[in-house]
């Protein structure tokens, strides 16, 4: 098997010096992906790929990198259009469907020189936390096989954990980049609503849908995050900002910046206790850095999750509607009439957990219960933010466990939806007031790893990338690698 891929930096030093080439890399990346038995890729580009490193080489050759991500192989959720390309989303209804077009945030990272490699496995439409609901199997945890990676983005996650691609492309809703970063240990970021374009990225939940980096540094997610973020006219719900400069915030210094705890974040019951050890030896240490820490309240934390599944199902319901047989991918052979071609495209198309959504979302938007669920939802969503102005009044970021626990196995929640959504406790409030959220590795109980979750104001990203960067400087957890990835 091909060795797992260094960070960027490393790599960089590398192409820069001609100890290897872009070309090389990719041959590498695709070697390894083909070669690791985790199901973390759905399509490898091999080819096209090649052609293009052997254009970033040329350029390096004539001193024209573009950027430091300059033939750095990258992977992208299967949710993230690249033209000529499929985006199944994991969905059999999307089968044979090529995308017309690259996604904003995958031009500009490859206007940046990265190249991509291949699309990575994840939960249908982004909807679940495991990456099981994928018509392409379950992938795994190269700590555990036998465990979940996480999700929705599982595969760039996994792609990332084990060495394939020092970075990777996920869309986070309600924790699908943070949770499966958290279950694999890698560096995860969901950047402030309206931060990197959305268009390109299949809609499952439009108000709480971002794209965002996997990494296994910080510094690395950062040079990604520089290169997707800022305005697009092609989303209406891009922030009309320049692409923030972020990486003069990585000093390492953290004296005088105030970490909030959230007591409804720590309550005993909450989470397992092994994961809530590991987290406050994590913000210790950040005090060891200067950092200083105060008890924050949010106090409708424990609505967030009904919130989130009241809210992201209505936007689910509506954005699934698309889907109808004729526009977009597969369509149902020897129907009957119209209806009946709708009736049964969809049946077949869609998995359990994705028809689950759209019922429900259905429901709530429905004439009757739209002000008891949706209505009620959306004045909840507002408290959520309020807290969180809140605590952001008394410091700057917000630490958490990403997850209440660590990678569970495969199969053990796939039977029970609501267990399953129990996952996401901690990751849905942040998507719910648009603010920025990374999770970044921080220890490991019995083998697997424990993520560390910090919330920042909104467009403050670059507070998230100081603190996380200092533990970072502070920590090699980073530097362990997977067993079924050494
Ligand atoms: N696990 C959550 C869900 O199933 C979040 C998904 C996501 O962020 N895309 O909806």
């Amino acid at each position: 098997m091909s060795d797992p891929l260094g960070g960027v930096a490393e790599l960089r030093g590398a192409l820069d010096d001609r100890r290897v080439s872009a070309v090389e890399l990719v041959r590498a990346a695709c070697a390894r992906a083909r070669a690791l038995d985790l199901n973390a890729f759905t399509h490898l580009r091999e080819e096209a790929a090649l052609a293009e490193a052997e254009d970033s080489d040329a350029r390096r050759a004539r001193g024209e990198a573009r950027s430091p991500l300059e033939g750095i192989p990258v992977a992208l959720k299967d949710n993230v259009c690249q033209a000529g390309e499929p985006a199944q989303c994991a969905s059999r209804i999307l089968e044979g469907w090529k995308s017309p077009y690259d996604a904003t945030a995958v031009a500009r990272l490859r206007a940046a020189g990265a190249i991509v490699v291949g699309r990575t496995n994840m939960d249908e439409f982004a909807m679940g936390s495991s990456t099981e609901n994928s018509v392409h199997g379950p992938a795994r945890n190269p700590w555990d096989p036998e465990c979940a990676p996480g999700g929705s983005s599982g595969g760039s996650a996994v792609a990332v954990a084990a060495g394939v691609v020092p970075a990777a492309l996920g869309s986070d809703t309600g924790g699908s980049i943070r949770q499966p970063a958290s279950f694999c240990g890698v560096v995860g970021m969901k950047p402030t609503y309206g931060r990197v374009s959305r268009y390109g990225l299949v809609a499952f939940a439009s108000s709480l849908d971002q794209i965002g980096p996997f990494a296994r540094t910080v510094e690395d997610a950062t040079l990604v995050l520089e290169a997707i973020a800022g305005h697009d006219p092609c989303d209406a719900t891009s922030i009309p900002e320049p692409a923030p400069a972020l990486a003069g915030a990585l000093s390492g210094d953290v004296s005088g910046l105030v970490i909030g705890l959230p007591r409804e974040y720590f309550a005993s019951d909450g989470a397992d206790p092994e994961v809530l050890a590991a987290v406050r030896t994590a913000v210790a240490e950040l005090e060891q850095a200067g950092a200083k820490t105060r008890e924050v309240s949010l106090p409708h934390t424990p609505y967030a999750v009904a919130t989130y599944y009241l809210v992201a199902t209505a936007e689910a319901s509506s954005n699934l509607a698309r889907y109808d047989g004729v526009r977009y991918g597969r369509r149902a052979e020897r129907v009957g009439d119209l209806l009946d071609m709708y009736r049964r495209t969809r049946s077949e198309g869609f998995g359990a957990e994705v028809k689950r959504r759209i019922l429900l979302g259905t429901y709530v938007l429905s004439a009757g219960y739209y002000d008891a669920y949706y209505r009620k939802a959306q004045q909840v969503r507002t408290l959520l933010r309020r807290d969180f102005e809140e605590a952001f009044a008394a410091c700057d970021v917000i630490a958490t466990p990403t997850a209440p626990e660590t990678a569970f196995r495969l199969g053990e929640r796939a039977a029970d939806p609501l267990r399953m959504y129990l996952s996401d406790v901690f990751t849905v409030s942040a998507p719910l007031a648009g603010i920025p959220a990374l999770s970044v590795p921080c220890g490991f109980v019995d083998g697997l790893p424990v993520g560390l979750q910090l919330m920042g104001r909104a467009l403050d990203e670059a507070s998230l990338l100081r603190v996380a960067d200092a533990y970072q400087r502070r920590s090699d957890w980073h530097e362990r690698r997977p067993p079924e990835a050494a």
